[in-house]
C-alpha cells in the first residue's frame, strides 16, 4: 500500500528515515495527471532502488501563462491509485508555501533572491519561448532534491532541455544521479503528455504530425544529411501539411554541446526538437537522430 503525504515536511522525515536505514531512493518529480510516460519512470526507479518516491505538484513558478497553469489537469486521487498500482512506495504533494516556508513575500510570491539559476542549457528554444520557465523548474527541483535526498532522480527525454538543466543542477549539487528515460508515445506516435487530455479527439489524431516530422528528420539523418538547416526544413515541410498546428520552433541542436541558437555547419550528433500548438494546447517533442527510438 502506497504512503500518501500532503506535506513536504512529512516527506522529508520519511525520506530521512529510509536513508538512515540504508535504503536507496529513486525519485520521480511530476506535475500529476499521470500517464504511462510517468509510470515508466516510476517502474525504472523501482527496479533500480529500494524505494520509489514521487512528488505531484503543479509548480506555479514554471508557468509563464496563467491560463496554462489554471487549465493544467489535476486529479491527485487518481494519481495516487495509479502509483499504488505499480508499487510506488510514497507519493507527496504540497503547496508553494509548504515547499518554501521562509522564502515567500507577503503576497505569497517567491522572493527573487531564492530563484535558482538554471544555467546555460536554459538558453534558446523552451527558455526563449517561456520566460522564466527554467528558473521555475530549477528552483522547485532544487528544493525537491533537498526534501527527498534521492539516490537517483528520473526524468523523461520528452522534456529534453529540462533534462539538461536538471542534469547540470544535480552536477552542481554533487547529487543525485540523474537518469533520463525514453519517451513513451501513444500508438500513433504522439508523445504522451498530461496536456494531451485537453486536445479534441480530432486534434489528438492530427498531433501525430509532430512525431512524423521528427521521423522525417531522422530518415534524412540516416540517409547522410548533416546540415542543421536542411534537417529543420524537412521537419517544417511535414508540419506545414497540418493546418491546425501553429509552429513555434522546429530546430536542431548538438546534444553534447547545447547552444542558444541553431548550430551551423555539419553536425556530428543531433537532436531534433519541435514545439507548437493545437488551439491553446502547447506540445513539445524531440528525437535524437540516428537513435533507436
Ligand atoms: P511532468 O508531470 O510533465 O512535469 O513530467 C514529469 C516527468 O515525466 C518529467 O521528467 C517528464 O519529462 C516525464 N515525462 C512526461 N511525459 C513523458 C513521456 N511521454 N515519456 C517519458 N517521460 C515523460
Amino acid at each position: 500500500m502506497i504512503l500518501r503525504l500532503d506535506d513536504p515536511a512529512a516527506a522529508r522525515a520519511w525520506c530521512a528515515r529510509e536513508r538512515d536505514a540504508g535504503r536507496t531512493i529513486g525519485f520521480v518529480p511530476t506535475m500529476g495527471a499521470l500517464h504511462a510516460g510517468h509510470l515508466s519512470l516510476v517502474e525504472r526507479a523501482l527496479a533500480e532502488n529500494d524505494r520509489a518516491c514521487v512528488s505531484v505538484f503543479v509548480n506555479p513558478l514554471q508557468f509563464d501563462e496563467a491560463q496554462d497553469f489554471d487549465h493544467y489537469p489535476r486529479d491527485f486521487g487518481a494519481d495516487v491509485d495509479l502509483l499504488d498500482g505499480v508499487g510506488c512506495s510514497m507519493v507527496f504533494t504540497g503547496t508553494l508555501a509548504g515547499f518554501f516556508p521562509d522564502e515567500l513575500d507577503d503576497a505569497g510570491a517567491l522572493r527573487p533572491e531564492f530563484s535558482v539559476d538554471p544555467g546555460p542549457a536554459a538558453l534558446g528554444l523552451e527558455g526563449a519561448c517561456r520566460d522564466g520557465h527554467f528558473e521555475g523548474v530549477a528552483t522547485i527541483v532544487d528544493r525537491l532534491f533537498d526534501v527527498v535526498g534521492p539516490t537517483r532522480a528520473y526524468f523523461g527525454q520528452k522534456d529534453y532541455q529540462q533534462s539538461l538543466v536538471v542534469g547540470d543542477l544535480a552536477a552542481r549539487r554533487g547529487a543525485p544521479e540523474v537518469v533520463v528515460c525514453p519517451i513513451a508515445r501513444e500508438p500513433h506516435g504522439l508523445a504522451r503528455s498530461s496536456r494531451n487530455e485537453r486536445l479534441s479527439p480530432d486534434d489528438r489524431e492530427r498531433a501525430a504530425v509532430i512525431s512524423r516530422a521528427l521521423g522525417a528528420a531522422d530518415e534524412a539523418w540516416r540517409a547522410g544529411d548533416r546540415d542543421a538547416d536542411a534537417l529543420a526544413r524537412r521537419m517544417r515541410d511535414v508540419l506545414a501539411g497540418e493546418p491546425r498546428f501553429a509552429l513555434e520552433y522546429a530546430e536542431l541542436r548538438d546534444p553534447a554541446a547545447w547552444t542558444a541558437d541553431a548550430p551551423t555547419g555539419p553536425l556530428a550528433r543531433a537532436v531534433a526538437l519541435v514545439a507548437g500548438r493545437f488551439g491553446d494546447v502547447r506540445l513539445i517533442d524531440n528525437r535524437v537522430l540516428g537513435d533507436a527510438s
